[in-house]
Formats: C-alpha cells, sequence, structure tokens
C-alpha cells in the first residue's frame, strides 16, 4: 500500500518538529500544508552566530549552535555593510553612514526599519560605530566617535540626538528597567531616563571600584533573573586574544557590587552584538555557565592581516578554561561575526 506523507498524524508530525533549529523547521514547514499546520510555532532560543561577510555575496552564512550547522540567508542588505546586532534585530552601515535596522533573520519575512544617516554626526566614521542598542518601542542608542560618545534616536526623529555625558569613552550601552545606561572607561554606570524630563542627558549614578576596573573591554548585561552585571575581558590586545573574563553583580539601588563565581545554568553572549544572557541546558548544545564571545577589538579589524575573528570562543566560569565553538574561520576587515539573540 502506497503511503502518503500528508496524511501522518498530526501529534507525530507535531513532535518531529520540536526541537528543530528555525531553519529546520522553516523548511519542514514548506513541505505541505499538513505539516505546516501540525508545525510548532517558530520560535528558538538558541543564537545564531552570523559569520564574516564574503566579498561579493549577496547570502550570508550563520553558525547554528542548536544544530551545528552552517545556515545561509539571502541577505543582499547586508553585503558589504559592517553589521552589529540588538535584540535578534542587525544593524548595517556602510561608507555612505546609511543605518538599517533587519529583522532577525532567523524568522521569516523581512521588515527594515531606516535610521537617519550617521553623517548628521561630525566627523563620524564607519568603524567608530562601536555599540548598539534598542528598547522594546524601538529606541536605539549607539556610541559613535573616536571617544564611544552616545547617540539617541526614537521613531519620528530626523536626526541623532547628541546625548549630554561625562567625556569618557563608553564601553557598553544596554537598556535595563526603562531607561538606557552605559559604562564608561572610568568605571562609571550612567543613567539616561529616555521618558523623563531630560532623555538626551545621561548621569553617573554608580562607580565601580577603580581597582576592578580592566583597562580592556567592558560590557554591560542583564542577568537571566534580572539583575545588571559588568563583565570584564582581559587579553584582547595580546597576540594569542582574550584568556579571562571577571563578571560582577551591581545593585544599583543599594549602591554595591561583588564578584560572580558561577552564572549557575545561565550563560552569556558577549561580542558585537549588545549582550545577553540565556538559560541554557545540554539539548541545545550551549554550555551552562559560559561565556559565549566573538572578537571586538577593532584593531584586530583594522590592522591584522585576515581582520578580525580570530579571538572567539567559550570561556568556562568554573575553571577559566576556554574551548572554540565554531571549528572554521570567519574573518574580515570590517563585519566579523556576530551573535544573533533570538528573538521572534
Ligand atoms: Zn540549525
Amino acid at each position: 500500500m502506497e503511503r502518503n506523507w500528508a496524511d501522518l498524524l498530526p501529534e507525530l508530525l507535531g513532535s518531529c518538529s520540536q526541537g528543530l533549529c528555525p531553519n529546520d523547521l522553516s523548511a519542514f514547514r514548506a513541505v505541505c500544508r499538513s505539516w505546516r499546520s501540525a508545525a510548532v510555532e517558530e520560535s528558538s532560543d538558541v543564537p545564531w552566530l552570523m559569520l564574516a561577510d564574503k566579498k561579493g555575496k549577496r547570502c550570508r552564512e550563520f553558525f547554528c549552535l542548536q544544530c551545528q550547522r552552517v545556515h545561509k540567508k539571502f541577505m543582499p542588505e547586508v553585503k558589504a555593510r559592517r553589521c552589529f546586532s540588538s535584540r535578534g534585530w542587525v544593524l548595517t552601515i556602510g561608507r555612505d553612514w546609511e543605518l538599517h535596522m533587519l529583522k532577525n533573520p532567523m524568522s521569516r519575512g523581512s521588515h527594515i526599519i531606516n535610521l537617519p544617516n550617521l553623517n548628521k554626526f561630525p566627523n563620524i566614521e564607519v568603524e567608530n560605530l562601536r555599540r548598539y542598542y534598542h528598547s522594546y518601542d524601538f529606541r536605539v542608542m549607539v556610541t559613535y566617535y573616536y571617544n564611544a560618545r552616545l547617540g539617541l534616536w526614537k521613531p519620528g526623529d530626523e536626526e541623532w540626538t547628541k546625548v549630554d555625558h561625562p567625556s569618557s569613552f563608553n564601553f557598553d550601552v544596554i537598556f535595563y528597567r526603562g531607561c538606557f545606561y552605559a559604562l564608561n572607561a572610568n568605571g562609571h554606570i550612567l543613567r539616561c531616563d529616555v521618558n523623563g524630563p531630560t532623555p538626551s542627558k545621561a548621569q553617573v549614578v554608580f562607580e565601580m571600584p577603580r581597582d576592578l576596573l580592566g583597562l580592556e573591554q567592558m560590557y554591560l548585561v542583564q542577568s537571566t533573573t534580572g539583575s545588571l552585571l559588568v563583565v570584564s575581558r582581559r587579553g584582547q590586545y595580546r597576540p594569542r586574544g582574550t584568556f579571562r573574563f571577571h563578571v560582577f553583580e551591581i545593585d544599583l539601588v543599594a549602591q554595591s557590587w561583588r564578584g560572580i563565581k558561577t552564572l549557575k545554568n545561565s550563560s552569556l553572549f558577549l561580542g558585537w552584538n549588545s549582550s545577553f544572557s540565556l538559560e541554557v541546558d545540554e539539548k541545545h548544545h550551549i554550555k551552562p555557565n559560559c561565556i559565549y564571545f566573538t572578537d571586538d577589538f577593532i584593531d584586530n579589524s583594522r590592522v591584522t592581516k585576515d581582520g578580525g575573528g580570530k579571538d572567539m570562543g567559550i570561556y568556562h566560569l568554573q575553571d577559566g578554561t576556554i574551548e572554540p565553538h565554531f571549528q572554521g574561520k570567519s574573518y574580515s576587515h570590517y563585519s566579523p561575526p556576530l551573535w544573533i539573540e533570538p528573538n521572534f
């Protein structure tokens, strides 16, 4: 008797579709109408690593941590453009200084938000856009210029707004509990209350002890339990790259901090993406109590022979060891690999 795959029981099809990564789930749904209606809803909590730009290619490759394979997506909008990511969206910028936000490449359909041209700021260079974060209602904060100033945009604005803040290099920005926060090289955490009376002003709300500060890269991350973390990264300047991370939990109300020895069943994702944390387990091929990092040292992109993308790996907080997450080579002088946060 001939068997028709379209007549398989919906319960069986539904259970088959569970655990598929977004790419495989999309292929599963495309088989026929009955498979599409039986498939689980499209969602995933496993990040993709957006690989480096390949010259002349209109497709971009993504290393999927869930299935451990590389998926290709047709994304002509990112060709030869520098990329960042925040909350699943990809920010692109080119030599024309035009900025676009592209909806999560893991999801079906496409959506583009056009932001004002960055040449509205004086003396900006594409390489000097360093950090990007957007809120739930698509207000965008970036760091720009050689000394990482803060710039703000909200839907409807035709220009970027310069944020008034103490003159110091800003390592990172985050949208946290209704406000933007930045962390600068003096170890000061600044708050910019975009809903308050002075939305274009950032004020110091916390000072990290100076002896805890790394002079290299620092990040702001919201933990899976909702607390604010500061992460310092050591070794980016060295030929062999990153060798250590330190994690601190900050209590802005109590004005206190403590060192974190374990992230328990969560892990952090750092690099040219807006930093994020995830609760993880082995079935997702993500290891707990780890920091998954990419190469975001700008000099690696600018002055090394192959470009940025070598200083990547999985840092185990428990014993300080580092192992690779992506086994291949993916380097670029202007658009090295970065994490894409699952967000549908
Ligand atoms: Zn996959």
